[in-house]
């Protein structure tokens, strides 16, 4: 269903079992759980699905090596559990990708592999590989451009990788499929109430300016980094519930990492870890933790940190990287959640990583945790909203064994197509059949997938099928603003005459400069 049937439903259909504001990880994951347990739920997000923080992150599927020295176990094992779901449901747009951890002092081998081998025990049978002890050769060989002076060895272990804006894209499909209505480019501009209690939204949709109601006693504010500013529409009071803290990664060609293996450098000048993790073709730096106030939708990196970034990666690889050699430069906002005693309403921290806040109105919110943990995310949330009576408790959740759209059923299927499709699963063969297959705009990329992006996955713009259906601008920004205009004339095509193209081009013009680094 394309975007403009989604709308007419949204029209046609008032009242609604479940409405979830955001379409990010959580609010994308809340509605497909909701939908798969047949409820009927609608899905507003302001501006495209994954636009904030849930395109951006550093792309591991993982149970957080950090929580394990915290001794934060049970979060480890959540995190784990997790990874392994979300391998199985999605195997086209997640796998297993193997670490090495080289050590330079004479500790590190035996103090960080101890933990590392705990980590794979503590994933049990969801374990994607053996951690192993490395010599010096076996770590130079895996990773030929760590840094050989002083190098002791290394530590090898396994956790997953995927592609964030393409499962958030996945997962509005597969609710819509499973009878969600998740649209994209309408925001949600106030709340309503009766004898105040939270009987509905009031929606914007932004490219036509057209407000509409929805109505629903359960209304989820999953809005990331902006779940406040929802909060003060209801006025719930109380404290911010969100601490942003900025992450920013860099982007440079694979010859800085020619490894299919990424590396964790573990004692950075901040005393967390930075990655070096292949991508796509590409390496990916990063992350930093920022505190960050403000809350734009293309946040700019601090100059200390990009200095950050590249001082430590040239303290752990052979072949140092410089400022020239960035293809892109992309910042996200983490949603950290402040001490739960300030939020206001009643509070219940399922976890230390997400909480989930049911304020005097019945208005839910959900924020925190990361992207790996959606799922379960999700269980909680409709756990909460059984528990307080905003909906009557019907089927137990089934999303763990749920596959999504475009999971292959015999696992290969997808791994073997062509670089580029592979991402596309099942869909890969529908793709081949479209008009342009055979026309490529960029290695991996071609005119067939635009086309794809607008009929199948909601694109409504240059920026959503170069930043997010394929993710060109988040791999060289200065070759996805190269094909801008391309895009732009394909666009034309299948959104009509009311498409402004010369705007969308425009507009991802100027985006795709903040992504270089000048
Ligand atoms: C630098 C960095 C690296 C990370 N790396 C990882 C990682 O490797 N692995 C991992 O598991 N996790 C990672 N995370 C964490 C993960 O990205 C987040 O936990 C997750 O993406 C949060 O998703 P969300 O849906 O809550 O927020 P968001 O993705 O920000 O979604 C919120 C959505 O709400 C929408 N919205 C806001 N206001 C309104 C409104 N009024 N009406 C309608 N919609 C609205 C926004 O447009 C937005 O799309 C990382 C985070 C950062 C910052």
């Amino acid at each position: 269903m394309n975007r403009n049937a989604l709308l007419a439903r949204l029209a046609r259909q008032p009242d609604w079992d479940v409405i979830v504001i955001g379409g990010g990880a959580t609010g994308l994951g809340v509605a497909l759980d909701a939908a798969a347990r047949r409820y009927s739920v609608a899905l507003v997000e302001a501006n495209d699905f994954a636009k904030g923080t849930s395109s951006r992150t550093t792309k591991l599927v993982h149970g957080g090596v950090r929580y394990l020295a915290q001794g934060n176990l049970a979060l480890v094992r959540e995190g784990l559990r997790e990874r392994a779901n979300l391998l199985r449901n999605a195997p086209h747009l997640a796998q297993p990708l193997p670490f090495v951890m080289p050590a330079y002092r004479w500790w590190e081998k035996a103090y960080y592999g101890t933990g590392l081998v705990l980590y794979d025990v503590l994933a049990g049978r969801s374990g994607l590989g053996k951690t192993g002890f490395l010599t010096r050769d076996q770590t130079l060989q895996l990773s030929p451009t760590a840094n050989p002076a002083n190098l002791r060895g290394g530590v090898k272990y396994w956790d997953g990788q995927f592609d964030d804006a393409r499962l958030a894209i996945g997962l509005a499909r597969t609710a819509n499929e499973h009878g969600a209505c998740a649209v994209n480019y309408c925001k949600a501009v106030d709340l309503l109430r009766i004898a105040g209690q939270i009987s509905g939204v009031v929606v914007e949709d932004t490219e036509t300016s057209k407000r509409f109601e929805m109505h629903s006693r359960c209304v989820i504010n999953a809005t990331g980094v902006w779940v406040d500013h929802v909060r003060d529409m209801d006025g719930s009071g109380g404290a911010q519930m969100v601490a942003p803290s900025q992450g920013i990664h860099l982007v440079v060609d694979r010859s800085f990492l020619p490894s299919d293996h990424a590396l964790l450098m573990p004692g950075t000048s901040d005393g967390r870890v930075l990655f070096a993790i292949p991508w796509l073709g590409k390496t990916l730096l990063g992350t930093t933790d920022t505190p960050r106030q403000d809350l734009e939708y293309e946040p700019r990196a601090f100059e200390e940190e990009i200095e950050f970034i590249l001082r430590e990666s040239a303290r752990y690889l052979s072949k140092a990287p410089g400022r020239a050699d960035v293809r892109s430069i992309w910042v996200g906002l983490r949603p950290l959640v402040r001490p739960f005693e300030s939020h206001g309403g009643k509070t219940k921290a399922i976890s230390r990583e997400h909480t989930v806040v049911i304020a005097k109105s019945g208005l839910v919110t959900v924020t925190g945790g990361k992207w790996t943990t959606y799922r379960a995310m999700a269980e909680d949330v409709l756990e909460e909203c059984f528990e307080h009576k905003l909906v009557k408790r019907r089927a137990a959740g089934v999303t763990a064994h749920l596959a999504l759209i475009g999971a292959p059923e015999a696992s290969g299927i997808a791994i073997s197509a062509p670089p580029g499709l592979h991402l596309y699963g099942t869909d890969a063969a529908t793709i081949a059949g479209m008009p342009g297959a055979d026309h490529e705009l960029a290695p991996g990329f071609t005119e067939a997938m635009v086309r794809f992006a607008v009929r199948h996955e909601f694109a409504r713009s240059v920026e959503d099928v170069l930043a997010r259906r394929s993710r060109l601008l988040f791999l060289d920004a200065a070759v996805a603003a190269s094909l801008a205009a391309e895009v732009g004339r394909i666009l034309k095509q299948e959104l009509g005459e009311d498409f402004d193209a010369q705007r969308s081009v425009a507009e991802f013009g100027a985006l795709a400069k903040q992504y270089q680094l000048l």
